[in-house]
């Protein structure tokens, strides 16, 4: 079906329907950024700054970064790109940083990392945001944060990008037009701060690899376990579907940038719970178009709460065949 996705490289992922999603691929390195052409994809939903870090023998200084992000938004033209700050610490441990406080962990996932480690360690979330900052001088600038599990550390994290924002100004130097700010949900804990944090972001986006870890207490790189759960869960479904409608009565953009969104029949039901942006592994975009293109978005959603109500292990079976009984 190689050539069929490639066909539809330059057609919308709109619905039978006409509902827009928007697609986006995750990407993380330069190379990364050639996907957005072949593919043609939205933009790139998830950039994994982290990425530019852990392939380091060094820890990257502010130039180095602030080349990375440049050539990426280049590479991207009008397209948008989220920039999400380092995701490091924990099991991505990096050599070169002095581990004397992070040693030995023994919960890394649980453990001090990502915006846990960057706010404690705002030397390196300075420098990074500066790097940030400036790349995007005169055009908008997407971050996000990982990892966040109360809206304070958000907050922090926007202060310590404003206030680096106002001290490149002040200096003379350019800045972003805008700065658009938003958080990963993939912590539970912050589902129940939603309508706290909701009013303060431009966008959300739900990382579903850890969520579904956290939510299911379930090490999502045991391969003991990768088949107990199934992201196709009633658990997994009412709690997205739960944050999304949150999220979209808020008027705040939702999508899902964890691996859950790259496989088309996952893909479904997430449109089917209301999500709108998905933000996907550049191999996946052919198929996940070709879902959107056959699918009947309204007449999903009116069949998902029924649907929800079922309780079994997994959906699954019900799904596909609604999916194949309706063309999709
Ligand atoms: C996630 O957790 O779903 C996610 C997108 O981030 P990562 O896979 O980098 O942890
Ligand atoms: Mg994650």
């Amino acid at each position: 079906r190689r050539a069929e996705f490639a066909a539809m490289r330059d057609l919308p992922a709109q619905t039978k329907d006409g509902l827009r999603i928007e697609l986006m691929v995750n990407a993380g390195l330069r190379d990364d950024m050639a996907a957005l052409d072949v593919t043609g994809a939205d933009g790139v939903g998830l950039f994994r700054t982290e990425f530019q870090f852990l392939v380091s023998a060094t820890l990257p200084q502010r130039e180095r970064q602030q080349r990375l992000y440049r050539e990426v938004l280049e590479a991207a033209g009008d397209r948008p790109v989220i920039f999400r700050t380092v995701d490091i610490g924990g099991d991505k441990a990096l050599p070169y940083l002095n581990t004397d406080d992070e040693a030995d962990e023994e919960n890394p996932a649980l453990g001090w990392r990502a915006i846990r480690l960057g706010l404690e360690r705002d030397a390196l979330m300075k420098v990074q945001a500066r790097a940030l900052i400036e790349a995007a001088a005169g055009r908008t600038l997407s971050v996000m944060f990982p990892m966040v599990s109360e809206p304070w550390e958000y907050d922090e994290a926007v202060a310590l990008f404003e206030a680096q924002r106002k001290w490149i100004h002040d200096h003379g130097r350019g800045v972003p037009n805008a700065i658009r700010y938003g958080t990963m949900l993939e912590v539970p804990a912050l589902a129940e701060s939603l309508d706290m944090i909701l009013p303060k972001l431009d966008f959300l986006s739900i990382g579903t690899n850890d969520l579904t870890q956290f939510l299911f207490a379930a090490d999502r790189a045991n391969p003991k376990l990768a088949e107990r759960y199934d992201w196709l869960s009633p658990a997994i479904l009412r709690f997205l579907g739960r944050v999304t409608r949150q999220a979209c009565e808020a008027n705040v953009p939702v999508g899902v940038c964890g691996e859950m969104g790259g496989r088309p029949l996952e893909a479904m039901a997430l449109i089917g719970l209301g999500i709108g942006r998905l933000s996907i592994t550049p191999a996946a975009i052919g198929p996940v178009k070709a879902m959107i293109r056959s699918l009947d978005a309204a007449a999903l959603r009116e069949r998902m709460a029924d649907f929800l109500s079922r309780p079994l292990r997994s959906l699954r079976a019900d799904l596909s065949a609604w999916a194949d009984s309706n063309g999709v």
